[in-house]
């Protein structure tokens, strides 16, 4: 399926970028509808209400997942500095740290706070209307009563994804007693289906790519009234419940006394599937940071959906990478979409700084590097942060930092590498990704 021309150039993509994408060279896109000072939309408050939910809910998660007592039932990943590794990368000053969501405790990965945020969103709502709970400030032991269970057994939740997200829902639904479903796309590993079958979790497995699945999850869920589907292609609970990890990330930098201001940029790079991780992180971040804080997605070559959401003109359906000759072939599970949220491309369209793209070999280098030079083991969709200092180097990186008055702030900047995903990768598994480094 190959593009017409006129589509070609309703995209903001130079020529030159576009033959870059359809080749599937690695490239820095820097965003035309980037606004340094664009304004946020009120809807900011709910950050806060889904922070204020998941905090109503420490005691129940305490409860449920005993690896959560020493945070008080707060899922939260550490902020580490990775001197080693920065060495080792081609890089402009300044210091890199890593956001370690590969450790979320739960769900093992950054859909923690989002997928579970959604769940318990919907628990609550439930919960209130069938009088289990009279307020939000009842007692929340109520959650874990015999009524709840018999309640939340009557109900459905089902979800379409990759893989991580399937486990982020399957494992806080079944939790909660729901019947969970999980519709997985043809790139989903075995190993993420086997542990979600071994928690009870209904997997279906599709033969197609991710878009499909969530069709198809999203068409059996609707037949059924007591079905509640998890549209990870629009979903706002989900998007507010990743953009709790913001204000959380703040309260981190300042306990490292890492300034963020005109003279000290933070810049923070995210691995995008569909886009609704790293799009409610940097509108998170966003809130909290504006024009200081430079937030980069980062995609396979063989899938930038979001970088062809993002060059589209608002409100239109985002470009399929399949219109580009590409086939989404890439062992980064997590971020192989072909089609980007068009809800996430909208809400996110003036924030994204830019969007690189990266090899799988750059994937392999980089998640062999994290583990030799600082023995931090993550799976092939998290090591796509790590270059992102090195994509500042292109001609376009320059460019970027130009226009925003960069250039000499970059040894007083700070970089993050978002760690997305991998705590439960199989060692067995782990060690052949570590052996597709070396080759
Ligand atoms: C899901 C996922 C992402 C990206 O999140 P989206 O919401 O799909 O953009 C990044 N890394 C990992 C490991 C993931 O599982």
């Amino acid at each position: 399926m190959q593009m017409s021309e006129q589509r070609f150039s309703e995209l903001n993509l130079s020529k030159e970028q576009t033959e870059k994408v359809q080749q599937g060279s690695p490239l820095l896109w820097p965003n035309p509808s980037y606004r340094s000072d664009a304004a946020l939309s009120p809807e900011v408050a709910l950050i806060h209400q889904a922070d204020a939910r998941l905090r109503r809910f420490s005691s129940v998660l305490t409860a449920l997942f005993p690896e959560l007592r020493g945070t008080d039932g707060i899922i939260e990943s550490c902020l580490v500095e990775v001197c080693s590794l920065f060495q080792a990368l081609n890089h402009a000053g300044g210091r890199l740290f890593i956001k370690g969501d590969h450790q979320l405790p739960v769900a093992g990965s950054i859909k923690a706070r989002g997928g579970i945020h959604e769940v318990l969103h919907f628990a609550e709502s439930l919960a209130l209307s069938e009088g289990i709970i009279e307020c939000t400030d009842s007692d929340y032991a109520a959650f874990l009563s015999e009524p709840a269970k018999t309640l939340f057994a009557q109900y459905t939740v089902a979800v379409g994804s990759t893989g991580n997200l399937g486990l982020s829902i399957g494992i806080i639904g079944a939790a909660l007693g729901f019947n969970a479903v999980v519709h997985m796309s043809s790139d989903a590993k075995n190993w993420k289906k086997d542990r979600l079958r071994k928690r009870g979790v209904q997997v279906v497995e599709h033969s197609a790519d991710y878009g499909a699945a969530v069709e198809a999850g999203r068409v059996q869920s609707d037949a059924d009234p007591y079905s509640y589907f998890v549209d990870d292609e629009r979903s706002p609970h989900l998007f507010m419940g990743y953009a709790v990890a913001a204000l959380r990330l703040k309260a981190q930098l300042e306990e490292s006394n890492i300034q963020v201001d005109r003279d000290h940029p933070l810049f923070v790079y995210l691995p995008a599937g569909v886009g609704g991780a790293p799009g409610g992180i940097t509108f998170g971040l966003k809130s909290i940071f504006g024009e200081h804080v430079h937030c980069f997605f980062a995609e396979p070559v063989q899938a930038p959906c979001m970088l062809l959401g993002l060059a589209g003109a608002p409100h239109s359906e985002p470009t399929p990478v399949y219109e580009f000759g590409l086939a989404v072939d890439t062992d980064a599970d997590g971020l192989a979409v072909g089609t980007a949220s068009q809800w996430v491309c909208d809400v996110t369209r003036h924030l994204v700084s830019g969007v690189y793209t990266q090899s799988d070999d750059t994937l392999y280098r980089d998640l062999e590097r994290l583990k030799r030079l600082e023995n931090i083991e993550v799976e092939p969709s998290a090591a796509i942060s790590c270059s992102g200092v090195e994509m500042l180097n292109t001609n376009s990186g320059q460019t970027y930092l130009k226009r925003h008055g960069l250039l000499d702030k970059m040894e007083s900047s700070t970089h993050i590498a978002w760690l997305t995903g991998g705590s439960f990768v199989p060692a067995e598994e782990y060690e052949k990704y570590l052996k597709l480094a070396c080759i």
